[in-house]
């Protein structure tokens, strides 16, 4: 998930993926959004500045999404609901194509040149290269990437020069998701090898078997080509979803490699179907929501198909929640939480509703115990158990026949959040695997430490931004310095300076191999900024009234979980995971020459591996260079 603040230190008057106004900065003069998953959209529902460049895929799924957040109103005892959008920004959103490069005046007399680059990690995602001023840098957004995409993107004639000694780039503003202690080993499958694990699969299911891809944002888009493809069939999408990509379909400037398989094209006369579809007709894969239920939902032969990030020490490391965009191709039915005061009154209603239920009544105080702590904003609410409640029950006990979401009584929340406590779909997902009608397989839209290292090494950077950092892993060991010192241009590492000063780490003295870096580099002191850095602020200390509650509840240990039936992980989002012992760490070598010593050991024998099996092409040959000189 992302934790940028969406300030680039080289363009100060622009900002990237987050939109939040900071009482010390003027407002951007423009601003960049690489993607539309959530985590990359903070504070663009309130933004009103000035425009704002993406991809035409972006814009059109963008304008389309729906959240429908819901406010308690406790005086009477209901839940009151909106629906939010990005519709009033239509005019402010403005399309970039792809690899051409685009001035964008500023102010009178200054300039950035804009270059956008897909980034394989999702529809309409792309990285930014902003040139101007003498300075250059390139922001990635969420990428994966791949070794064959690394080797078309720096065959690019705008990017080219870049991977020259003559020109570097000042900054990499990198998606760092798996560059935290306890994912930096994942070694993942290319998504090709992960489609084709998946075609294996299916084939092996007799021929009117129907599938359920679990699919919760975007970025699956290749998954839908490939099963249509290989079953010769089309994949059902209920309303929302398919309007959010049929968009794509009614705007010429959309059509990029995925859109004509993904909603068609005109040939002729003749509309030439795409793989998607909202009709059920002769379908036989689903990847419709949950709460709309489409029949597939009672059909219960149907076979799950669940993506995994990667196969790692003998487990499956799920992918719900990893790197952000978790519940995107949802209609988001939220709860907002604006203080504790709500928090507290809601737990009392729950308390009261469940009091003859005294385990659960506890197990209800303790996670409540764990969200005041979070200091979370909102609860995702799951639209499937809210139209059970709504529907099949009124106050008095008799059916009701409408899905009205406002006006809900607030004592129907509490069965909601007791399944969302009690985790039922876990058990489900478990009990899918042990009838064997589960397949997984590896997919993952965020790139491995070893593929960025791929990136970073082409490029040789003069320094690299992490985009995302979990402070409650982080260590010196997964710097930046540390993780891609060694195949960086120089050796300034702002972001690590910023990010040890506000978690108070200290950076060990300089080894000996560092005699020969650029000392007036290494002297270049880290500006005092006023803006807030990237690291997320601490919970609030719990407000004195709710101390009675805290001191009572021994709080959970929140880890990395393994089912019971299956070796799957699910994956902690950052900042609930828990800091491991310096002994459990994988990286050996107490100094920095014999730590960077070991990750490029890492790095080659991966590579190695790779270059055995046939995936690395040398077309650029970049990995054949000599090395260039250490700086
Ligand atoms: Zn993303
Ligand atoms: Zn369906």
């Amino acid at each position: 998930m992302s934790t940028f603040d969406g300030i680039v230190r080289e363009f100060p008057s622009i900002r990237i993926d987050n939109f939040t106004s900071y009482p010390d900065e003027p407002p951007p003069l423009a601003c960049f959004l690489s993607h539309v998953h959530s985590d990359h959209l903070k504070g663009l529902e309130s933004f009103k500045s000035t425009f704002v460049y993406c991809t035409a895929q972006t814009r059109e799924l963008l304008l389309r999404l729906e959240k429908y957040p819901h406010r308690m109103n406790f005086a009477k005892g209901i839940l009151e609901s909106r629906k939010q959008t990005y519709r009033r920004l239509k005019n402010h959103i403005k399309p970039i194509p792809l690899e051409t490069p685009t001035e964008i005046e500023l102010a009178p007399g200054y300039s950035i040149r804009v270059t956008l680059f897909d980034a394989n990690h999702c529809l309409g995602s792309c990285m930014f290269l902003i040139e101007g001023n003498g300075k250059a840098i390139l922001y990635t957004g969420d990428l994966r990437s791949e070794t064959w995409w690394v080797n078309t993107l720096i065959r690019n004639p705008v990017l080219l020069p870049y991977t020259k000694d003559t020109r570097r780039l000042d900054n990499i503003y990198l998606d760092t998701t798996f560059t935290s202690s306890d994912t930096l080993e994942f070694e993942m499958p290319t998504k090709a090898e992960g489609l084709s694990e998946l075609i294996e699969k299916v084939s092996q299911y007799p021929s009117d078997t129907v599938f359920y891809l679990n699919t919760w944002t975007f970025g699956y888009e290749e998954v839908w080509i490939a099963l249509a493809a290989a079953l010769r069939t089309r994949v059902h999408l209920d309303d929302y979803r398919w309007r959010l990509y049929s968009s794509q379909r009614d705007q010429p400037t959309c059509y990029g490699p995925q859109t004509a398989p993904l909603v068609g094209y005109k040939l002729g006369n003749h509309e030439h179907p795409g793989c998607l579809t909202n009709s059920l007709e002769g379908v036989r894969i689903h990847s419709c929501e949950r709460g709309t239920r489409c029949e597939v939902f009672q059909n219960p032969r149907v076979v799950w198909i669940t993506p995994i990030i990667v196969r790692h020490k003998g487990h499956e490391i799920a992918e719900i929640g990893a790197g952000g965009g978790q519940g995107d191709l949802n209609q988001t039915h939220s709860l907002e939480l604006y203080d504790q005061g709500t928090v507290q009154q809601l737990l009392m209603i729950c308390r009261r509703v469940l009091q003859a239920q005294p385990d659960l009544r506890d197990q209800m105080t303790q996670w409540f115990s764990t969200l005041m702590k979070s200091g979370k904003e909102s609860i995702d609410l799951d639209l499937e158990i809210l139209r059970d409640e709504v529907e099949h029950t009124s106050q008095d006990g008799k059916p009701v026949d409408e899905f009205d979401m406002d006006n809900l009584p607030i004592d129907k929340l509490v069965p909601a959040l007791t399944r969302l406590i009690t985790g039922k779909s876990d058990q489900e997902a478990e009990d899918r695997r042990e009838q064997q009608r589960e397949i997984t397989f590896p997919f993952s839209r965020h790139s491995s430490y070893l593929e960025l290292r791929e990136l970073v090494q082409a490029l040789r950077p003069k320094d690299i931004y992490p985009c995302t950092v979990d402070p409650s892993t982080y260590t010196y060991d997964v710097s930046m310095e540390m993780l891609f010192g060694d195949v960086c241009s120089a050796n300034i590492f702002h972001a690590d300076k910023e990010i040890h000063a506000e978690l108070g780490i200290k950076e060990p003295e300089a080894d000996d191999d560092d005699d020969d870096d650029d000392e007036s580099q290494r002297r270049t002191p880290s500006p005092q900024r006023s803006k807030p850095t990237s690291i997320p602020p601490q919970p609030p200390d719990p407000a004195p009234e709710h101390a009675r509650i805290e001191q009572t509840i021994e709080m959970p240990e929140v880890k990395a979980t393994q089912s019971r039936s299956s070796s799957t992980i699910r994956y902690e989002t950052p900042g609930k995971r828990v800091k491991r012992p310096r002994s459990a760490r994988s990286t050996p070598g107490s100094n920095k020459s014999e730590r960077n010593a070991h990750m490029n050991t890492m790095f080659n024998a991966a590579l190695g591996r790779k270059w055995e099996k046939g995936y690395l092409t040398s077309v650029n040959g970049y990995h054949n260079q000599e090395p260039e000189k250490e700086l």
